[in-house]
């Protein structure tokens, strides 16, 4: 069993209280992957206070020693590849596959953002008495990092990446379902030459978020998490500190009548099942023509029954279990509350038993409903969990109207062999990514990212493009005349 600490003022360390949490692998609950300190407020703010030093010194270090502790960092880490896919699986659920995925992204972000560390630059403008304004982009001090479980090193270098390159300390609070892997990319900054106090990470729940999102020394509080959560970690900030929220969604696929309904049941599976059904961008909703529904919802429900649900670290399987107990509850309760409202349940949305070479943990079949109203709550709120609800359009106008029905926006797609009607999916889709036959789930390191509606705040995107890097700087404008 791994024993974690809090790395706080430059040292590793238990929480002030000495309590502590444990984390037990989500396909086999007797394997203890962890314990780790349960952080109250106490190690937020001494935590802060050292990040505070930090954030003076890393401003004053140049941009090529800051890219090149991101590039060693990299390095570590894909020196490391093999046994973090093992950890990532044990202590999330992923499968190999998924968890590879991650593992080779990561460093990857973090390359990206050193070199973001060169770019940032500043406007000159001329003034009438021959002197001249410019304009300068200086980090913003001390940023607070608040991270989910579904991406455990992924998420969090995209947010820590950038803050650090821009000249930023980080305090850094990983969600509590995966406190191993949040410490491995400590490890690997520290390893790539970080001064200790431009890191800090304190382990634990909803007490050590939102203390450090209240802490009015942190200048700028990036969030990946739950609506709800989001709002409380905005209301927190206030308006005059910066805050970043990348929020749930109600992700859906329109399926139009032309469309190949064999791709057209790969795409949602993959979006629907992928990481049993808990990414952000993951398909819930599958809005069918009334011309290929019957049809597409046979295939989906095949698809649905074929994966192979087990333990990830077998080859063999291509759906993990659910991350966590409540997790678990969350789906069932879903599938529940699907029946009760008088949805058809087509396959799935039980809990697997151990047996079969699984373990005694959250395994679960994929749930397939059809006849969906747009009121049912399975039709509207986020279940993170391999929950598919089907609904019916008679044409691209409904197909829309129901795509856009939800207070979410954060992912959607299409499938059709009509780019005109793709292109007008895409116009008038109140979602900030749109997929035309490709997954809901899945981007680009290079795009920028980022929900509508309830899905984000809408300020900064995360990923590429230029208010990733705006967000993690603030700009000042200087005047200078002639003497
Ligand atoms: P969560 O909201 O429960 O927790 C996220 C983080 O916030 C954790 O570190 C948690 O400890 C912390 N937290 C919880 N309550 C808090 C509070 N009141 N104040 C401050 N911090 C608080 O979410 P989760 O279960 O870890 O992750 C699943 C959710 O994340 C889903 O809703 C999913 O859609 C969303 N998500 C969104 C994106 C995106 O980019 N939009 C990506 C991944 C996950």
């Amino acid at each position: 069993m791994h024993q974690g600490l809090n790395f706080v003022g430059g040292e590793w360390t238990a929480a002030a209280s000495g309590t502590t949490f444990r984390r037990r692998n989500p396909a086999s609950l007797d394997d203890v992957v962890g314990e780790f300190p349960e952080s109250s407020a106490a190690d937020v703010e001494a935590a802060v206070a050292g990040a505070v030093e930090g954030a003076a010194l890393w401003a004053a270090t140049p941009a090529e020693k800051r890219a090149d502790v991101l590039e060693k960092a990299a390095r570590w880490l894909e020196e490391r590849a093999g046994e973090l896919v093992v950890e990532l699986v044990r202590e999330e659920g992923k499968t190999r596959a998924e968890a590879a995925m991650e593992v080779s992204r990561t460093p990857r972000n973090l390359r990206f953002y050193a070199a973001e560390a060169h770019r940032i630059d500043g406007t000159s403008f001329p003034a009438g008495d021959g002197g001249i304004v410019y304009t300068r982009r200086e980090p913003v001090g001390v940023v607070g990092a608040i991270t989910p479980w579904n991406f455990p090193l992924n998420i969090p270098s995209r947010k820590i990446g950038p803050a650090l390159a821009a000249g930023n300390a980080v305090v850094f609070k990983p969600s509590p379902v995966t406190p191993l892997l949040a410490q491995r990319l400590v490890e690997a900054l520290l390893a790539g030459g970080l001064p200790p106090r431009v890191v800090a990470m304190v382990h634990g729940g909803a007490e050590a978020g939102a203390a450090l999102a209240a802490d009015e020394r942190v200048g700028a509080v990036t969030f990946t998490g739950s609506t709800a959560a989001g709002r409380a970690v905005h209301a927190a900030v206030g308006p005059s500190r910066r805050c970043q929220l990348e929020m749930g969604g109600k992700n859906p696929v329109v399926v139009l009548d032309d469309a190949d309904l064999d791709r057209a049941a790969q795409i949602i599976a993959k979006g629907a099942f992928g990481l049993s059904g808990q990414a952000c961008t993951g398909t819930s909703r599958v809005i069918a023509h009334e011309a290929v529904h019957d049809e597409l919802l046979e295939r989906v429900a095949r698809a649905a029954e074929a994966r192979v649900v087990g333990d990830g670290l077998r080859e063999d399987v291509d759906m993990g279990p659910l991350a966590a107990g409540f997790q678990l509850e969350k789906f069932l309760d879903y599938v529940r509350i699907g029946e009760e409202e008088g949805a058809k349940l087509v396959t799935g949305g039980r809990r697997l038993p151990a047996g079969h070479g699984r373990g005694d943990g959250y395994f679960v079949r994929p749930a397939v409903f059809a006849g969906v109203a747009p009121e049912m709550r399975i039709a509207r709120e986020e279940v993170f969990g391999p929950l598919l609800a089907f609904q019916r359009a008679s044409g691209l106008d409904e197909a829309i109207a129901l795509a856009n029905g939800t207070r979410y926006g954060l992912s959607a797609g299409i499938v059709t062999r009509d780019l005109d009607r793709a292109l007008e999916f895409a116009r008038r889709s109140e979602s900030g990514l749109v997929k035309v036959n490709q997954p809901t789930s899945g981007m680009a390191m290079t795009v920028p990212f980022g929900g509508l509606k309830d899905s984000s705040t809408q300020t900064f995107k995360e990923q590429a493009g230029p208010s990733m890097m705006l967000f993690y700087t603030q700009e000042k404008s200087v005047y200078i005349s002639p003497r």
